[in-house]
C-alpha cells in the first residue's frame, strides 16, 4: 500500500466523516419529495415515520441512533383473518435468514427477502400471480414490475426506520390491469451493527457547512430526486465506480462530533483513491444530474431504473451531461477532493426512491429485473 494512504488514512478519515453526517442529514430531508416519472409514487404523509424522519432535524436523532434492536416477533405468514404467529426463525441478523412467504388463499404470494433487514439495506419484494400493482411500505407506495413469474420490486429500508416488525402490503393488478386483491406481509428491521466513529472536529472545519450551503445542497437533492425512469435498465450485478480504492468509511457508519451522541449515518461509502482515478458508472442508465454541489461537490447521478439510482461525488470533474444515456463502465469523471472534503475519494451513493441504501449489496447481489 503507498505510504501516502497509510498517511492519510488517521487524517482523512475524521474529516470525510464530517462531510458525511452533514450530507446525510439532507439525503434524509430530501427522500420524502420524490416525483413519478412515467410511474406513481407517493410520498409519505405528513406525520407518517418517514415523513417524521426525513423532517426531523439533526441534532434531535440521536435519541434514534443507538436503540436496543429487540425484535419482538417473527416473521409471519399473513393470513385473511390475522396476523398470526407465524414460523419461528432464529436469526436476528441482515440477510441470515430464508426469505418468508406470505399466503393469501385464493389470491397471490408475496416472499420478503430478507425477512431480516438491517436499516440501510436493500429488501426484495416477489410476488407471484399478478405482474404488476404496487407496494405499500414504510408511509410510500412503489410500483412493482413485472416478471417471468409474477413481479417484483426494490425497496429500501430508511437509515432511521424503526427497529422491529413492520408491515408492507401489495395490491396486485394482472396482465389486462385488473384488481387482482391486497396481500401483506411483515418483515423486521433490525441493526446491521455498522461501527460508530468518534470525531474531534475544530470550528474552522464545522464553519465551511453553512446554512446558505445547506439549503442549495437540499435544493439540489430534490432536483435530482424530482422524477425517476420506469424501465430498470441493470442485468447484472452492480460494479465498484473505481479500482485500486481502499473505503474509508463505511455506508450507514453512525458518529459523534466532539464527545456528543452518535448522531447522523454517512450516506454512502468512501471509496479513497489517487486523485484523477478514472470514475466509471457502476450500471447501465440515463445520467439524471451532473454538475457541482457546495457539499458533495462536483457530482453525477445516474438513474438506473425501477428507482435506483447512483450518486457520484467529489470528483476532480465529470464528463457526461444530464440525459445522456450511458453502459456500465463508462468513465463519468475522476476522482477528486472537490466540495467539502479534505482528500481525494469517492462518495458513493445508492438510492432507491431517493432512500440511500448500502451499495455494497448491490455490488454483491444481482437483483431480478
Ligand atoms: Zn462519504
Amino acid at each position: 500500500m503507498p505510504s501516502w494512504k497509510r498517511r492519510s488514512a488517521g487524517t482523512r478519515g475524521p474529516l470525510l466523516l464530517v462531510l458525511v453526517a452533514v450530507v446525510t442529514a439532507f439525503a434524509a430531508a430530501c427522500a420524502s419529495g420524490p416525483m413519478a416519472r412515467g410511474m406513481t409514487v407517493e410520498t409519505p404523509a405528513a406525520g407518517s415515520p418517514a415523513a417524521s424522519a426525513a423532517a426531523t432535524s439533526p441534532a434531535a436523532r440521536p435519541a434514534e441512533a443507538t436503540p436496543s434492536p429487540t425484535p419482538s416477533t417473527s416473521p409471519t405468514v399473513v393470513t385473511p383473518s390475522a396476523t398470526a404467529p407465524g414460523t419461528t426463525t432464529p436469526a436476528r441478523t441482515p440477510g441470515a435468514a430464508a426469505p418468508v412467504t406470505s399466503t393469501q388463499p385464493g389470491a397471490f404470494t408475496v416472499q420478503v427477502d430478507p425477512p431480516f433487514v438491517g436499516r440501510g439495506d436493500t429488501m426484495l419484494v416477489r410476488v407471484t400471480g399478478p405482474t404488476g400493482g404496487t407496494v405499500r411500505v414504510a408511509g410510500r407506495t412503489v410500483p412493482l414490475f413485472s416478471s417471468a413469474t409474477g413481479a417484483w420490486a426494490v425497496v429500501g429500508v430508511n437509515l432511521y426506520a424503526d427497529f422491529g416488525p413492520a408491515t408492507l402490503t401489495v395490491a396486485g393488478r394482472d396482465a389486462q390491469g385488473k384488481d387482482a386483491g391486497t396481500v401483506s406481509a411483515t418483515y423486521t428491521v433490525v441493526d446491521p451493527n455498522r461501527p460508530a466513529d468518534y470525531l474531534v472536529v475544530t470550528e474552522e472545519v464545522g464553519a465551511i457547512l453553512t446554512p446558505e450551503a445547506g439549503a442549495k445542497e437540499l435544493q439540489l437533492r430534490a432536483q435530482q430526486f424530482a422524477s425517476f425512469d420506469a424501465t430498470p435498465r441493470w442485468r447484472t450485478a452492480f460494479r465498484h465506480p473505481i479500482l485500486g480504492f481502499e473505503v474509508t468509511t463505511q455506508f450507514g457508519s453512525g458518529r459523534s462530533i466532539n464527545g456528543g451522541p452518535i448522531g447522523d449515518f454517512h450516506s454512502g461509502e468512501d471509496l479513497a483513491a489517487d486523485a484523477g482515478t478514472p470514475v466509471t458508472v457502476a450500471a447501465p442508465g440515463r445520467v439524471a444530474w451532473a454538475g457541482e454541489m457546495p457539499i458533495r461537490g462536483n457530482s453525477v447521478v445516474v438513474d438506473h431504473g425501477g428507482g435506483v439510482m447512483t450518486g457520484y461525488h467529489h470528483m476532480q470533474d465529470y464528463v457526461v451531461s444530464a440525459g445522456q444515456q450511458i453502459e456500465a463502465g463508462t468513465l463519468i469523471g475522476h476522482v477528486g477532493s472537490t466540495g467539502f472534503s479534505t482528500g481525494p475519494h469517492l462518495h458513493w451513493e445508492l438510492t432507491i426512491y431517493g432512500v440511500n441504501v448500502d451499495p455494497e449489496t448491490w455490488v454483491n447481489r444481482n437483483f431480478p429485473r
